[in-house]
């Protein structure tokens, strides 16, 4: 069996555990915080808990006669209500017409989520600290819900793994009516049973690049990885993808958006939704690289994937500002889902960023090491719904690298490197008139 089928009926069997298992003579956890971004064909909603908690979705129906539209919700297993939050946001992005929060039964918290109409949307939780993220997409884009089996073919594992059983989103249990009103109303019609139903953002067709997105890795009071000599990461990633995105500009004629075009923190969720909610159609991330053994050095490229090599990981880990383990059980198969959508298409890209970098940098430079196109879970990749590359130029802990890093003229050469590459790339998918 290969590890990846252990690692899913291990994760599995934790999500059919029965509820009360983990959290048994707990204070409650809060549900601290709200966050949003949005437009009118992309939501982002963020729930900030103050512990790892479980936690079950379902949509439910409209109900035109009553007045009622689609509605998706969120139960907060063990976990109260902070006395900052109000019962009720509105949102009317275009998407969402509000959000509320009620309290079904003692300790669950539930988010209601009232939508305009019913698009395709993902739940999926991150670590450290723990939040349940919450996509929701305009637009009839395929959904991979009715090829659940991926989760649910697995070999029958112990007992309470049956394979036919849904592995999450159990209905909740009922609770009397007029508790809440609205609450109450949705939880009486909660359907018995809901598979897990993962709806992703997948096959929409590009017909051209238009709009690329670079973020510059790190920033404000996250310098990223620091060099023997005091350089910081995050001054290199700005300073290159500032190039980038003049290259870009001139040589391929797309509209390029930085994530952030000066020192400043961002959340690695904010990173993804300014790509989503600018409907991007590349989402570069740059980043230096640094190891504990300062003799380690060279150029690579990385796409998101659940492949767990030793130095992905631990390279993942770093980018993540957080450990593997961390990455959570469920987050890990929704990653992996999500990610197959665009994974072709972003590791073919990450070739081509490879292959220009080192070869255009060999011309100018000595001693560039070809380390390849990697796989990592990445956070600041997930969630992202167009092909993303995590580019780390050079080793920032080497100190030859470190100096190179810091040099104009590296920069502006690994910049074009990769402008060239995404010329490339669009060139093969047909996304570039070739000239
Ligand atoms: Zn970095």
């Amino acid at each position: 069996m290969n590890p990846m089928k252990t690692f899913l009926i291990f994760t599995l069997m934790l999500l059919l555990a029965p509820s009360g298992v983990l959290g048994q003579g707990r204070a409650p956890a809060k549900v601290q915080d709200l966050r949003f971004w949005s437009n009118p064909t992309y939501t982002r909603v963020v729930i900030d808990v103050s512990r790892e908690v479980e936690y079950r979705f379902a949509t439910l129906p409209a109900d035109p006669k009553a007045g009622i539209g689609h509605r998706l919700y969120v139960d907060i297993l063990g976990a109260e209500r902070a006395a900052t939050l109000k019962a009720g946001y509105p949102v009317e992005d275009g998407l969402l017409k509000q959000v509320r929060l009620g309290s079904p039964q003692a300790s669950t918290t539930r988010v209601v989520f009232d939508l305009t109409k019913l698009g395709d949307y993902k739940v999926f939780h991150l670590a450290d600290p723990f939040r349940i993220v919450i996509d929701l997409a305009g637009g009839g884009l395929p959904s991979i819900s009715s090829n659940a089996p991926e989760i649910r073919a697995l070999p029958p594992a112990p007992p309470a793994a049956k394979p036919t059983a849904p592995p999450v989103a159990k209905a909740p249990a009922k609770a009397s009516p007029g508790k809440d009103d609205g609450i109450g109303r949705i939880l009486d019609r909660a359907p018995d049973d809901k598979p897990l139903s993962i709806h992703l953002p997948s096959g929409q067709e590009r017909a051209s690049l238009r709009r690329i997105v670079v973020d510059p890795g790190h920033g404000g009071k996250d310098p990223g990885a620091v060099g023997p000599n005091g350089i910081l990461e995050k001054d290199v990633n700005l300073a290159m993808a500032k190039l980038l995105k003049a290259h870009l500009e001139k040589e391929l004629g797309v509209e390029v958006r930085l994530t952030r075009d000066r020192d400043v923190y961002l959340s690695l969720q904010e990173r993804t939704a300014i790509a989503n909610r600018l409907d991007a159609d590349l989402f570069i991330s740059l980043h230096a690289n640094a190891s504990p053994n300062r003799g380690a050095y060279g150029t690579e490229t990385y796409f998101l994937n659940l492949a767990r090599s030793e130095q992905a990981a631990a390279v993942a880990a770093r980018e993540n500002g957080t450990t593997l383990k961390e990455v959570g059980d469920l987050e890990a198969i929704l990653f992996d889902l999500m990610a197959n959508a665009k994974i072709n298409e972003s590791s073919r890209l990450a070739s081509e960023i490879q292959k220009a970098l080192v070869s255009d940098l060999s011309r100018s430079f000595t001693n560039i090491k070809d380390l390849g196109v990697r796989q990592g879970p990445f956070h600041v990749l997930i969630g992202a719904t167009m092909p993303s590359v995590l580019v780390e130029v050079a080793f920032i802990s080497h100190p030859r690298e470190e100096a190179l890093l810091a040099d104009r003229q590296f920069q502006d050469k690994s910049a074009r490197a990769i402008a060239r590459a995404v010329r490339n790339y669009g060139v093969a998918l047909n996304l570039l008139a070739q000239n």
